[in-house]
């Protein structure tokens, strides 16, 4: 008897023990384990009075508490399993009918002292009397003390606690089999403990011993079902998810021992160091790292990134390696863990490219061009450089000429030009606009020839091309390394405006005054409307005479009467207005006012006097001439043949066949045409030929030159002898003296212009000098 009080003892000092752990834990089975484990130290306690008590009421009483609280203690372990087991009852009725008996049990155990149904306690007699079936005797030393006999409603208790041992039972049987191998563990233990102390607690009802020591059997099922719910974590389970883990990561693992032997490698790193078992894992490594074996073991931890080549393809590993050691701090080993970056490698570098690319022509775009540029300043402090920018005149007339994918193919072309002659280390190129694009390139690497070569070479992609291709470079020499780069760029675009010859590829160097120019053009291009709108724009009038000394008509010149910069000559403003087109503007003007002077004269009388009006090249490309024109001619009802229009050999550039069209049908409307400034450029005796104009205009350059050459002079009389042979009279312009007169005059020259006659005024002045006098 001794033992079973010091085993119970000891048991329910456990049991409180667990029980105080599990009341401080926040686990949510914590309150199921709690109940159950109070209701096994209640039993327990009093299991251990009742052996050791010899006063019958004593353990009558504890019997009564005994009874009571296994059925309880049942009831809670049938709850404990629901939740352990994670068993949902959907049904009320099994906790209700579990909780009906449960009540019933108690009530009735309890009612035992009022009825003596359940079972009777009774001090021994001595006397040896025979005893009813299954009366139970304690024993003090060797001595029988009480006598337990159970009565009829015993049996009913009976059944109750297998009913709420069976639900149990049942649940944890039902876990076993649907669960996991892994957690199986888990439930079979406890189902395990409850069977046995559930067969125990049967030997116990079906032997006649006095006192029920299958309790140590339910205290030892109270602390596993204390372990496992709130304590275990079952390592196999702990392991198998460690190795799923490690390999089902796409990251690359090994583990090395001291030695560096490798222990353990996973799949990936498997794939990723291509070998087929981790016993290579260290060699690989290094390899893959590109580090030589060290020597010494005391070696660091690091992370580096690794690229290794296979099939032509480049793989992107980051490596980190690590060292473990233990809880004091010695090496045990190191781990390494292999990350493939190629694909975000590859994604990050393609977003790096389109961020810094021009998408078109795939060289730097604007602001990596800027900074690249900046990068080779600040890395070249000793050297000299030039800023040069490139620009395609008219690239919009290109564009709608030949259409966005000629243009492309173009751009492409020059983008791919820099390419080829940007062979010094030092030189920096990109697309800076639409068709502007820029370098850096270092002075002694810098020739001109180059740029106009290579612009020279931009059209070869196709070669019948109407509208050349005309490509001019503007080139800043940087003295100013700190200078903002766009301003730099801005310079050489600068330079690019200043370019005077248009018709030819080429290359302009920027000067400080061509900055005041480029501000000068914007602030009469902006002005220009307004100018119009307020009369600041005036027709000036230079007579042109006969070889008799009659004015037969007048040449019509613009002048600005600027508010703020005085009286304007063309000189001042004509050039930049031609350049971004606006001269459209300023010469459809000039000629409206030429109509209505013309009107004037008509009204007046003075049919006699025609005006002659300038039309610059750009016009063609800006308005359709011959409808303007015609429409001016139509609205002011004039004798079309009293307008004449100069136009200079210079259209004839390119598009010729266009243009002769356009001067056949102006001439075909009855005005007449007059070919200016004939001989100042790319004339050729040819095209005589093969324009056909009324009037061939001189240019003053002739006379500026003849007076000493006699060269001049022959060329001048062919070009005269020519034009009367094919019938077309001639005007010359610039004539100052009495001797060029003369001289003209011999020849054969028809009509003069120029500052010896008349210098150009205005319209009243004109008037007043020409129609008041006849
Ligand atoms: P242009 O058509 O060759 O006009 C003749 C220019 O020579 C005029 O200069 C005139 O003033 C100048 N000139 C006339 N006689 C003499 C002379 O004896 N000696 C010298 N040294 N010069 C003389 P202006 O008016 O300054 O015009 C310059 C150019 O501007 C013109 O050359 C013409 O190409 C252009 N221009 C003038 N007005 C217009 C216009 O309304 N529309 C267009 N498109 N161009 C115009
Ligand atoms: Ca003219
Ligand atoms: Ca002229």
């Amino acid at each position: 008897m001794m033992w079973f009080v010091v085993a119970a003892s000891l048991l329910a000092v456990v049991t409180f023990f667990c029980l105080v752990r599990t009341e401080r834990s926040d686990k949510e089975i914590a309150p199921y384990v709690s109940h159950c484990l109070f209701w096994l130290f209640i039993p327990i306690v009093s299991n251990i009075v009742l052996s050791l008590s010899p006063d019958v009421t004593v353990c009558r009483f504890c019997y009564t508490v005994f009874f009571i609280s296994t059925t309880v203690l049942r009831y809670y372990l049938a709850e404990f399993v629901f939740k352990y087991c994670n068993i949902e009852i959907k049904k009320p009725y099994l906790r209700y009918s579990m909780i009906a008996v449960t009540a019933f049990d108690i009530i009735s155990i309890a009612m035992n002292y009022v009825f003596s149904h359940v079972f009777r306690v009774t001090a021994d007699t001595g006397i040896i009397e025979p005893l009813p079936d299954h009366t139970r005797m304690l024993f003090e030393g060797d001595k029988v003390h009480i006598h337990f006999e159970p009565l009829g409603y015993y049996k009913i208790h009976l059944i109750i606690s297998l009913f709420l041992f069976g639900v149990s039972f049942i649940g944890l049987l039902i876990k076993c089999i649907k669960t996991s191998k892994l957690y199986r563990d888990r439930y079979v233990v406890i189902l395990t403990a409850i069977t046995i102390t559930a067969v125990w607690d049967a030997f116990h009802v079906f032997t006649n011993s006095p006192v029920d020591r299958s309790i140590l059997g339910m205290c030892l099922c109270g602390i596993f079902i204390y372990n496992y719910a709130m304590e275990y974590i079952p390592s196999v389970l702990l392991d198998e998810m460690k190795k799923t883990v490690l390999y089902s990561i796409s990251d690359g693992i090994l583990f090395f021992d001291e030695d560096r032997n490798c222990i353990f490698a996973n799949s990936a790193a498997m794939l990723q160091l291509d070998m087929k078992d981790a016993s290579m894992g260290f060699e690989k490594l290094l390899s893959l790292t590109g580090e030589e074996r060290e020597k010494s073991k005391d070696y660091t931890s690091k992370a580096m990134t690794c690229s290794r080549i296979e099939n032509g393809e480049e793989y992107i590993y980051d490596v980190e390696l690590h060292k473990l050691h233990d809880m004091q701090g010695k090496l045990i080993g190191s781990f390494a863990k292999i990350t493939d970056t190629t694909e975000r490698t590859k994604r990050e570098e393609l977003n790096r490219y389109l961020a810094t690319h021009d998408r078109l022509t795939g060289i730097y775009n604007t602001d990596r061009l800027y900074e690249a540029v900046r990068e080779v300043l600040r890395d070249n402090p000793d050297k000299d450089f030039y800023i040069v920018a490139s620009d395609i005149k008219e690239f919009k007339l290109v564009n709608d000429r030949y259409g966005r994918d000629y243009a492309d193919k173009l751009l492409i072309r020059i983008a791919n030009l820099f390419g080829d002659k940007a062979t010094s280390p030092t030189t920096r190129y990109g697309r800076i606009g639409s068709d502007k694009f820029g370098c850096l390139i270092e002075k002694k690497a810098y020739s001109e020839q180059i740029f106009i070569s290579a612009m020279n070479e931009v059209p070869n992609i196709d070669r019948n091309l109407t509208i050349p291709i005309i490509m001019h470079a503007g080139v800043y020499e940087i003295e100013d390394k700190s200078m903002p780069i766009s301003a730099m760029f801005d310079r050489a675009f600068i330079a690019i405006a200043s370019v005077k010859n248009e018709a030819e590829c080429k290359v302009a160097y920027y000067e400080e005054n061509a900055r005041d120019e480029l501000l000068w053009g914007q602030k009469i291009t902006e002005q220009l409307d307004n100018a119009i709108l307020h009369g600041q724009i005036v027709p000036y009038l230079q007579a042109q005479v006969s070889c008799e000394g009659k004015v037969v008509g007048a040449e019509v010149l613009v002048r600005w009467n600027h508010p703020e910069e005085g009286f304007m000559p063309p000189v001042k403003f004509l050039s930049i207005l031609e350049k971004n087109g606006m001269i459209a503007k300023i010469d459809q003007y000039i000629w409206e006012c030429a109509c209505r002077i013309l009107r004037r004269w008509k009204f007046e009388g003075r049919e006699d006097l025609y005006l002659s009006v300038n039309i610059s090249p750009k016009d063609f490309y800006m308005i359709d001439v011959p409808s303007v024109i015609i429409g001016l001619a139509e609205k002011y009802e004039l004798d079309r043949s009293k307008l004449r229009l100069e136009i200079t050999e210079s259209i004839m550039m390119n598009d010729i066949d266009e243009k002769l069209k356009t001067i056949v049908r102006l001439r075909e409307a009855g005005f007449i045409v007059e070919m200016d400034d004939f001989g100042s450029g790319y004339s050729s005796l040819n095209m005589l030929k093969d324009m056909p104009v009324d009037v061939l205009k001189l240019d003053m350059i002739f006379l500026k030159d003849t007076e000493n050459n006699e060269r001049t002079k022959k060329i001048m009389s062919l070009i005269i002898d020519l034009a009367k042979s094919l019938g077309v009279p001639v005007i010359a312009e610039g004539v100052e003296t009495v001797e060029q007169v003369d001289l003209l005059a011999k020849m054969g020259c028809d009509y003069f212009q120029g500052y010896y006659f008349a210098r150009p005024v205005s319209l009243e002045e004109y008037e007043q000098k020409n129609l008041n006098a006849s």
